[in-house]
């Protein structure tokens, strides 16, 4: 007798199933930014992880396709939101330093008493790998309850080989419903290291084996950091193993930087309270993305970068929160937002471009940071302020915007 019938019979493999065609529809949409403007009373249909379309009023009531529909009866729209600059893999804390600041202790009191990025350094060297993982996921959670899809996270918490691939390892393995794009960061000299001995480590050895794991390499290029000529060193060896690159620049003091990004084509110059007249020409002619760093400025009390003239230049200008456990422990890209427009004086629209499309620009992804038919099925839903009209303009107005309802990544709802 053959049996074969009465065996059951194995599941089917994942892998031999066709790629997911079904389109998702959402619907009922009250507002919706698009990376440049706002559209009023639509639909959005996904599929494949892109979007198909943004359907207006009149061709939403279908329904007889087969979309599956998602009610998002007045809620505001907006593409993911992209955190652009972080430093979010990192343990310990610095609350200490907080408060012997407000005390009226120096920040370089604090430094020369081994505090500061110092304290960071030790705790981040003592943490394990899963640890550094468990704890970037956990803040990942926290931007994406904020609507937060893509953040880039730098290393330099470690100066040593073995504690900057543990980050970037961890980073990456913390990448799941947020996506983390990964960046080396030469922070600053670890203490007691030769400078000579430690550049020729940091190029010959570091560079080409950390290279594999990040997809940018950044330099804090600044007083008591490096040099503009190490600056110019580190970035070169960086591009040519293949890696985007990022300048810390005219932060505390200015070197030349964001000039020197500009020339070595890199995506973006970051802080630039300090930038100068050819800086920005240099980074308006070559397209190089300013990205403003409110949060640090707000902390560290200093002056805003010069917006007017980045503005005047035409130079793009992103916002990120620079999230981190001394100059900014600020986590949500929205209370970054609306301190670039209090305390730098950026309008409620750069401030939307700051958080979406000029964020991507400056992370070099053209699919994130809008809307519209091809670009990344990246959406956050939020609902208005308690009593308060739905609106985009609400979400920057109030301080920290408002928890996402519902999010969306490459078409997947994942919140
Ligand atoms: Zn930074």
């Amino acid at each position: 007798m053959d049996t074969s019938a009465f065996m059951s019979t194995p599941e089917p493999k994942h892998r031999h199933r066709q790629p997911r065609e079904k389109s998702t529809r959402l619907r009922g949409i009250a507002r919706l930014w698009d990376g440049a403007r706002v559209h009023r009373d639509v639909s959005v249909v996904l599929r494949g992880g892109r979007v198909v379309e943004i359907e207006t009023g009149d061709d939403t009531d279908g329904g007889e396709d087969d979309c599956e529909n998602v009610d998002c009866d007045g809620l505001i729209a907006m593409p993911g939101l992209v955190d652009c600059h972080t430093h979010t893999t990192f343990a310990g804390t610095r609350v200490a330093d907080f408060v012997k600041r407000l005390g009226g202790t120096s920040y370089t009191t604090i430094l020369e008493g081994g505090g500061g990025i110092h304290t960071t350094v030790q705790a981040t060297r003592m943490a394990t790998t899963d640890e550094l993982a468990f704890l970037t996921g956990a803040r990942l959670e926290e931007m994406l309850a904020h609507g937060v899809t893509t953040v880039e996270v730098k290393s330099g918490y470690g100066l040593d080989l073995r504690t900057e691939r543990r980050m970037l390892e961890a980073a990456r393995a913390a990448s799941g419903p947020v996506e983390v794009m990964p960046t080396f960061l030469a922070h600053v000299l670890p203490r007691g290291r030769d400078r000579d001995e430690y550049m020729r480590e940091l190029l010959d050895v570091n560079l080409p084996q950390l290279a594999g794991l990040a997809c940018a390499a950044d330099v804090y290029c600044d007083d008591g950091a490096f040099t503009l000529a190490e600056t110019e060193a580190i970035l070169r060896r960086a591009s040519g193993l293949g890696l985007a690159l990022h300048v810390h620049a005219e932060q505390v003091a200015w070197t030349g930087a964001a000039a020197l990004a500009a020339r070595l084509g890199a995506l973006s110059a970051d802080h630039l309270e300090r930038i100068d007249a050819d800086g920005i020409d240099a980074m308006a002619a070559a397209g190089t993305v300013a990205v403003l760093l409110p949060g640090a400025m707000l902390y560290l009390r200093d002056t805003p970068p010069p917006v007017k003239a980045l503005r005047a230049a035409c130079v793009p200008m992103a916002i990120a929160t620079d999230f981190n456990p001394g100059s900014s422990p600020v986590n949500n890209l929205w209370t970054a937002a609306t301190l670039a427009c209090l305390t730098m004086g950026l309008t409620v629209e750069e401030a939307l471009a700051g958080i979406t499309r000029n964020a991507a620009r400056a992370l070099g992804r053209p699919d994130l940071g809008w809307l519209g038919a091809g670009s990344a099925a990246d959406i956050a839903l939020f609902p208005a302020p308690v009593g308060e009209p739905p609106s985009v303009e609400v979400l920057v107005q109030h301080l920290g915007g408002t928890r996402a309802e519902q999010v969306w990544k490459a078409g997947e709802r994942v919140l």
